[in-house]
């Protein structure tokens, strides 16, 4: 999100959100190191934004730090340190650069903001790194998690759902003609539409439900104590959620797309491979059904693509 973006469109920070906005103020911190080094070096005058006093706030990562101080991925005391180690780092680099114009610069003086500036990227680092490990089993696009992670927490919760004899289904939901959207309106309208449509989704799912970016415009959905019953009214609730309101998009038009979905009933005797299958066959039946409509699987669903 640009940093002027107005109050009102502020929405969370997920972790994708943090590793660019570090990656890019570490990018930045370098550019204004060496306006500030030739500055000195030069012995021009400093640049306006260098000696302010609030020079911190002034950069893009202190203007996007601002924008979202209340988010509680920045309220975290790592990202709190990190802050005032670059608060610090401007206010020491301020004072040299404001004592320059009128004597030399101790080499105390400047070793000071050098360490500074050290301690803050050393900091930036490490925090990147983390939420980069994080970010990594994350479909960049969506948010969502992707099919590595996918295949470790269903096999766990297969195996709960028939330790325990309690209710699981498993369902996949498949945008409807996703491609004429791309063809008609480009792909990066489409892209638009599927990060929207995962959020859509995520704002009706329970807190134990599981959500994965499966394919290109397909979704795997696992809904732990969820008979059939229940998971038709879990997806019905996600089908409208999509297709009753137009996604708005960047350019302040917007899109009414939706979406169809299969699912299946996990069984101890058939393994999750076979579950999934069960899930798509019940899904092609919805497109065939004419889309925008949830199915569950039953024997007598038929495939005969
Ligand atoms: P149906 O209703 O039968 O599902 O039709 P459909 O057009 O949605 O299905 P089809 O499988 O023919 O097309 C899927 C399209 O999704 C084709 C592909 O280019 C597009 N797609 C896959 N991944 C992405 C992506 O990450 N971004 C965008 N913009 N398009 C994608
Ligand atoms: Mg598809
Ligand atoms: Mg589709």
């Amino acid at each position: 999100m640009p940093p002027d973006a107005s109050a009102t469109n502020i929405t969370a920070l997920r972790p994708m959100d943090i590793l660019r906005a570090i990656d890019a103020a570490i990018e930045e911190h370098g550019n204004w190191l060496t306006r500030w080094h030739r500055a000195l070096v030069c012995e021009l005058p400093p640049e306006r934004d260098v000696i302010a006093e609030n020079s911190a706030d002034l950069t893009a990562f202190g203007r996007w730090h601002d924008q979202h101080r209340r988010d509680p991925l920045l309220a975290q005391i790592a990202f709190q340190d990190l802050w005032q180690e670059y608060s610090a780092l401007h206010d020491a680099a301020r004072s040299v650069a404001r004592l320059a114009t009128t004597r030399p610069v101790s080499a105390q003086d400047y070793d000071g903001v050098v360490a500074k500036s050290d301690a803050f990227l050393t900091r930036a680092r490490r925090i990147r790194d983390a939420f980069r490990k994080a970010v990594s089993d994350l479909d960049p696009l969506t948010g969502l998690s992707n099919r590595t992670t996918m295949n470790a927490e269903l096999a766990a919760e297969y195996e709960r759902a028939v330790r325990t004899d309690t209710p699981c289904c498993i369902a996949l939901a498949d945008i409807d003609h996703f491609k004429k959207v791309n063809d008609t309106y480009g792909h990066g309208i489409g892209d638009q539409v599927l990060a929207a449509t995962a959020g859509r989704f995520l704002s009706q799912l329970r807190p134990y439900d599981l959500i994965y970016r499966y394919g290109g415009e397909e979704f795997l959905l696992c809904l732990p104590n969820a008979d059939p019953k229940t998971a038709a009214v879990v997806l019905g609730r996600l089908r409208m959620a999509l297709f009753e309101r137009a996604i708005p998009l960047e350019d302040n038009t917007d899109l009414s797309v939706s979406a169809s979905f299969g699912f299946a009933q996990i069984i101890g005797s058939a393994p999750l491979k076979e579950i999934i299958a069960q899930a798509d066959q019940a899904l092609y039946q919805a497109k065939q059904a004419g889309r925008n409509c949830v199915i569950g699987f039953t024997k007598d669903v038929t495939h005969d693509a």
